[in-house]
């Protein structure tokens, strides 16, 4: 048995795999293939629109979000989220918030587009309190990462973020891998504030590659540039039902099973729990091999999503790193902007894996630690 900690594209449950194995011959008994499925047609419409309400109920959006599924990575959309919400002449900057790898690539991405202020430089292992950020008043609007893939470091909350411009996040890693308001502070587990745009790859948590989920609240609506692409302009998406151009139709029959599957399973409040108790194994592990495994992460910041570790040198990563692919515990390497060991629990990753790479961990500190 191998299990596969890919950080993206991450795991695809075999379930969805099955189904989607099936739909490439003869999807839903209509004896074609889904890859050749017009997505102008009925059976593409019905399938998007199930796809979405699934999101709506998952995440408790209300009339006002918009769910466009859409292409071009969430690397595309640094910048294309600028692009959408700016105009050229507009001197008003974008605070952004750096917390790691992935909030420094939006920021140079976007800075090809609107004037970035960083309001707040994490070290990649904590991150910055909120009364410390320095946001501009003038925003015109502000940017974070929930998750930082290759640093390992995660928002736990988002009660106490300021208001007065609306901000974006990048949930590249945990969309879906938890309820969206899960402060403790709050009352509303089923609230979106203060997210006013939200956008996600599909390869980590609902399926494949190629399908942006972009979450966005009417009031951006109509606030981008003439001159963006058709495809990559909101605004002219909304308008075209989110087919203004044809869509990854197999990247979104992955992310609906996925959805599906996820409300099957109790939702996301359970989804969180799941992925906690995976986490919680791991961090674990690391605490009871007695200094020998170390977590560069500040305890009130550490990911469920990606758990990221060191070895006292990185000549025992390296036989580590070794020795755990022979064992069937398979791309565990560090994000290499961060180095040592990362280990992705995305949603399909099952308790068993994380359990097996558990006792990988105290079993090898018992052999060479
Ligand atoms: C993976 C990831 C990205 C990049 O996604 P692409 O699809 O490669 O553009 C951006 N942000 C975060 C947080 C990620 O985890």
């Amino acid at each position: 048995m191998a299990w596969n900690f890919a950080a993206g594209p991450a795991l695809v449950a075999p379930n969805v795999l099955a189904r989607l194995q099936d739909a490439l011959v003869d999807w839903r008994g209509s004896g074609q293939s889904i890859l050749a499925t017009p997505f102008t047609g009925a059976a593409y419409a019905d399938l998007q629109h199930q796809a979405e309400s699934d999101v709506r109920a998952l995440l408790g959006l209300g009339d006002d979000w918009r769910v466009l599924l859409l292409q071009g990575g969430a690397t595309a959309h640094f910048a294309l989220t600028a692009l959408n919400l700016t105009r050229p002449g507009d001197d008003r900057p974008a605070d952004f918030v750096i917390t790691g790898h992935w909030s420094r690539r939006a920021a140079a991405e976007a800075a090809k587009v609107v004037r970035v202020h960083v309001a707040a430089q994490g070290d990649g292992r904590s991150i910055p309190p909120v009364g410390a950020w320095r946001l501009n008043e003038r925003a015109a609007y502000r940017h974070l990462v929930s998750n930082e893939t290759a640093d390992g470091v995660q928002f736990q909350s988002f009660a106490g973020l300021p208001g007065g411009a609306p901000w974006v996040a990048d949930m590249g890693s945990d969309l879906f891998t938890r309820p969206l308001n899960m402060g403790p502070l709050d009352a509303a587990p089923h609230d979106a504030a203060p997210f006013s745009l939200i956008y996600a790859g599909a390869q980590k948590n609902l399926g494949l590659a190629g399908l942006t989920v972009v979450l966005i609240r009417d009031d951006l609506l109509g606030r981008g540039r003439a001159d963006i692409p058709a495809p990559f302009d909101y605004t002219a998406q909304v308008k075209a039902n989110g087919r203004l151009n044809t869509p990854p139709v197999f990247a979104v029959l992955a992310a609906a099973l996925s959805l599906r599957a996820l409300r099957e399973q109790g939702g996301l409040a359970a989804a969180a729990q799941r992925n906690a108790a995976k986490a919680a194994t791991l961090y674990r592990a690391i605490e009871a091999s007695g200094g020998y495994y170390h977590c560069p992460v500040a305890a009130g910041c550490r990911s469920t999503v990606n758990v990221r570790f060191r070895l006292p040198d990185e000549t025992a990563e390296q036989r580590w790193l070794a020795a755990a692919e022979r064992a069937g515990l398979l791309n565990l390497k560090g994000h290499p902007a961060a180095g040592g060991v990362r280990a992705t629990l995305c949603n399909a990753m099952p308790r068993e894996g994380a359990d097996a790479l558990a006792a990988f961990m105290a079993d090898w500190v018992r052999r060479w630690g």
